[in-house]
C-alpha cells in the first residue's frame, strides 16, 4: 500500500475542486495569469481543440451500434450473441481488473499468466494500449477536476463522458503527460509488448475475430458480425470505459457539482465510492461504477486471488480509516497521509486471505 505511486496521489482537497482552477505548473505551483497577455496564452495552453476524426468516428459507432440493437433482436444466432457478451465482458475486465486497477493503481499484484490474460482482455476493448490508457488515468487522477485533467468538465456528465474524450489534449496536458512517472509499466514486459505491437493485436483479436468467428465458425449472417459483434459490442465498451472516468458525475458526492462541506461524509457513511477512490485509489475493492466490495471486477481479482494468480491485494479497513482520521486531528498532518499510513500499518497485520473472508468484504 505504501509504494504506490505518489504521482498519481489523489488530491486531498477534492472538494475545493469542483470549479475549473487555474492550471498548475508540473511542479505543482500555482500559475497565475496576470494582464491580458497571460490570460491569452493560459487560454492557448489549455485550449482544447474536437479531434474530428475521432468526432466522425463516435458518429458513425453510435449509428452503426444502435442499428446493432435491431439486428441483435432480429437477426442474431444464440450463439453470437453469447460470443458478443464474452468478448465484452472481457474487454471490460480488461480496463477494470487490468488497465484500471492493477496497472494504474497498483492495487494488487499479478502473476505472468494473469498479466498475459489481462493484456489481451485489454486489447479487446479498443481503448487504446495499457501504456497510454494509464497514463492518461494517472493524469487524470493528479489533476482531478482542474482544467488540466483530461476527463474534466465543468458542466455536466455528458460532457465528461463523451466530450471529453473526443477533443485533443491541449498544449499543457500534452506536456503533463510526459511528467507522469511510468517507469513501473515501462519495466513490465508485457505492457510494453503490447505497446509496440498494439495496432497488430488490435486488427486481430479487437477487429477481425469477432467479424470473422460468426461467420466462419457458425455461419451467422454478416449482419451479426458487423453490427452487434463488433460495432455494438465497441459501442458498449467504449462508453463503460469512459465512464470510469466520469463516473464521479452519476454516483459522485456533489451530483450538482457544487462545492461540498466536507469530503469525509462518504467515509463516514461507507457511500459515494467514486469520491473514496479519487481519495485513496489503491484499495482492490473500489468498484468503478460507485460500488464497493462487490461487482463483477472485484470478484474476479477475488478468484484470481484464491487461484494463486492475484497477490498483495491491497484493501483499507474500516479500522484503520477510524485510525487513520484520528490521527490526521491529532496531529494535524494532511488527512491521506494518515489515511494512507494507517492503513498501511494495517495491511501489515491483516490476514493474508483477507479477500476471502466475509467481514473483510464491506
Ligand atoms: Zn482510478
Amino acid at each position: 500500500m505504501a509504494d504506490h505511486n505518489e504521482n498519481f496521489a489523489p488530491n486531498p482537497d477534492l472538494g475545493d475542486h469542483s470549479k475549473a482552477q487555474p492550471p498548475t505548473s508540473t511542479n505543482g505551483d500555482q500559475t497565475q495569469p496576470t494582464g491580458s497577455a497571460s490570460v491569452s496564452s493560459f487560454s492557448r495552453d489549455t485550449k482544447r481543440e474536437a479531434s474530428w476524426p475521432s468526432v466522425l468516428f463516435y458518429i458513425h459507432l453510435n449509428i452503426l451500434g444502435v442499428y446493432g440493437i435491431f439486428v441483435l433482436f432480429s437477426q442474431t444466432s444464440v450463439i453470437t450473441c453469447i460470443f458478443t457478451f464474452l468478448l465484452t465482458l472481457c474487454g471490460i475486465l480488461g480496463v477494470t481488473a487490468g488497465a484500471h486497477r492493477l496497472w494504474a493503481h497498483r492495487t494488487y499484484e499479478a502473476t505472468t499468466l494473469l498479466r498475459f490474460t489481462l493484456m489481451i482482455f485489454q486489447t479487446l476493448a479498443g481503448q487504446g494500449s495499457i501504456y497510454d490508457w494509464v497514463r492518461s488515468h494517472r493524469l487524470h487522477h493528479a489533476k482531478y477536476r482542474t482544467v488540466d485533467d483530461p476527463y474534466y468538465s465543468d458542466k455536466d456528465f455528458l460532457h465528461a463522458q463523451v466530450f471529453a474524450n473526443i477533443r485533443k489534449l491541449s498544449p499543457k496536458q500534452e506536456k503533463l503527460l510526459e511528467s507522469i512517472d511510468m517507469s513501473d509499466l515501462e519495466s513490465d514486459r508485457i505492457v510494453m509488448f503490447q505497446r509496440r505491437f498494439y495496432w497488430l493485436l488490435y486488427m486481430v483479436l479487437f477487429v477481425l475475430l469477432p467479424i470473422n468467428a460468426p461467420l466462419e465458425y457458425w455461419d451467422d449472417t454478416v449482419q451479426a458480425a458487423i453490427f452487434v459483434a463488433f460495432s455494438l459490442r465497441y459501442l458498449i465498451v467504449l462508453n463503460v470505459a469512459w465512464l470510469i472516468n466520469s463516473a464521479h458525475f452519476v454516483w459522485g458526492l456533489d451530483k450538482s457539482h457544487k462545492q461540498s462541506d466536507s469530503n469525509m461524509v462518504f467515509l463516514v457513511t461507507k457511500s459515494y465510492w467514486p469520491q473514496y477512490h479519487y481519495l485513496l485509489p489503491f484499495d482492490y475493492q473500489s468498484g468503478e461504477f460507485g460500488n464497493y466490495g462487490s461487482g463483477c471486477t472485484t470478484a474476479f481479482i477475488r478468484i484470481c486471488a484464491a487461484t494463486g494468480q492475484a497477490t498483495k491485494l491491497q484493501t483499507m479497513t474500516t479500522e484503520a480509516v477510524k485510525r487513520g482520521l484520528t490521527m490526521a486531528v491529532d496531529s494535524g498532518k494532511p488527512i491521506v497521509e494518515c489515511l494512507k499510513q494507517a492503513g498501511a500499518e494495517d495491511m501489515c497485520t491483516l490476514n493474508r486471505e483477507h479477500y476471502l473472508q466475509n467481514e473483510r468484504l464491506h
